[in-house]
């Protein structure tokens, strides 16, 4: 169960407390220092030239040219092992079948911390928020509005965030622990999916009304429409990585969908649904609105350390240019998002106001833009939601995974009597 008040849980400790492995940071604390948020755990000793190829490399034998590594090509019997400096995070030339030896251990970890966070929709009890929502006198017009228009835009944002990892991220990421994450990762947004579906049935929405939104409304559509753009390049049969201007283009994907579709439009979602939460009102939707936010910080925060990666491996593509480009693109994407803010809130609801989204949305693209290392672009935004961080506080995160790490191997158990 997840606790909407400030105690944190006390819960027994149970013998799986220590074997899953630490990771180097806590995914996903807003308030944790800046240096713990950081990049990659791992930095390289040297800078290789990231377009050389690796001793023992596979190459393509039908065009002979030296390309990134799929994971499909030819297998040569008694071919040579891969070693770990062959691995590369983009652009690698050695075999991606092998998941050891680790190169990158903080996205195995990650891997790692996901699966010990495992729940699904159908647990949450949604007895009370059917109640609430069910009485004329339960919620007022605007929470309703407030309520329908974030399940809207989350409904079709994970079917998104799904379509680009597996249909534009995973073929381009050539490192097996990686796309191992990529893979656990994949499933939690068919979770997320999953968690929509089953609001919409157990308050008996409107699936119409909820699932087209983002082709209905305005304000969501267009932050559908701008994150489309980033993945179809991705998508394009024709598009490889291996050249400065398209590894450029993978990097604009990445961002665009870990650092500002999942990193930044999120959060005013998390924000509304936690305040339902801390009012007492709809406690189920907003726990499991809680499960994704722990979910998506991981998702963020993996997504920070490969963009960080690529750019220790690869420092030839953050040019100064560039870095402007992107910090226009997140300050698009923030002009998006207040138009958004002030759809799904068109009155004050909650104790919240579009305005403080404003500036909610400036504040958390400032640590975004720190955590890739880019210049802040709204300098001295503050946080008008501190409780938001002791939401994501340490204690508690460690508390639901305690408790989901001794449910699911329980739960999960075989019996061979
Ligand atoms: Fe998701
Ligand atoms: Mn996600």
């Amino acid at each position: 169960m997840l606790d909407w008040n400030d105690t944190p849980n006390k819960l027994p400790r149970g013998p799986q407390e220590e074997p899953l492995n630490k990771p180097q940071y806590r995914p996903g604390y807003e308030n944790q220092p800046e240096q713990e948020a950081g990049p990659v755990s791992q930095p390289e000793a040297s800078v290789p030239d990231p377009y050389a190829v690796a001793d023992g490399a596979l190459r393509q034998p039908e065009t002979g040219e030296d390309e990134a590594i799929t994971g499909l090509e030819q297998v040569e019997l008694g071919g040579d092992r891969v070693q770990v400096d062959d691995k590369r995070i983009i652009n690698c030339r050695a075999d991606v079948n092998q998941l050891v030896p680790f190169k990158y251990q903080w996205a195995w970890e990650k891997y790692i911390n996901a699966c010990a966070n495992h729940w699904m929709p159908n647990e949450v009890n949604m007895s009370a928020d059917i109640a609430m929502w069910n009485d004329p006198n339960g919620l007022t017009d605007d929470e309703r509005l407030i309520l329908k228009r974030g399940f809207g835009f989350f409904a079709s944002s994970e079917s998104l965030v799904a379509n680009n990892l597996v249909l534009g991220i995973y073929k381009h990421l050539t490192n097996p622990e990686c796309r191992q994450y990529l893979l656990r990762q994949a499933f939690e947004e068919a979770v997320h999916g999953h968690t929509f579906q089953y609001i919409v049935e157990s308050l008996n929405l409107d699936e119409g009304e909820i699932f087209n939104m983002y082709r209905e409304l305005p304000s969501v559509h267009a932050k559908a429409a701008w994150a489309l753009n980033y993945t179809q390049s991705l998508n394009d049969p024709d598009f490889k990585t291996g050249t400065p201007e398209n590894d450029q283009t993978f990097l604009r994907d990445l961002i665009a969908f870990y650092v500002i579709f999942e990193g930044i439009w999120f959060y005013a979602g998390f924000v509304q649904y936690l305040s339902f939460g801390r009012r007492n009102k709809m406690t189920g939707t907003a726990e499991q609105m809680q499960y994704i936010m722990r979910d998506e910080s991981m998702h963020l925060n993996f997504g920070i350390d490969v963009i960080n990666q690529i750019k220790i491996e690869n420092p030839h593509l953050w040019t100064a240019e560039f870095q402007e480009e992107v910090r226009a693109m997140i300050d698009e994407a923030m002009h998006l998002e207040i138009e958004y803010a002030h759809d799904t809130m068109p009155r004050g609801v909650l104790g919240l106001n579009a305005s403080m989204f404003d500036e909610y949305m400036k504040f958390i693209a400032n640590r975004r833009c720190a955590q890739i290392g880019l210049k802040e672009l709204y300098p001295g935004a503050e946080n008008p939601f501190p409780w938001m961080s002791e939401m994501m506080d340490l204690k508690k995160e460690k508390n639901f995974f305690e408790t989901r790490v001794i449910e699911y191997q329980t739960g999960g158990a075989l019996s061979w009597d």
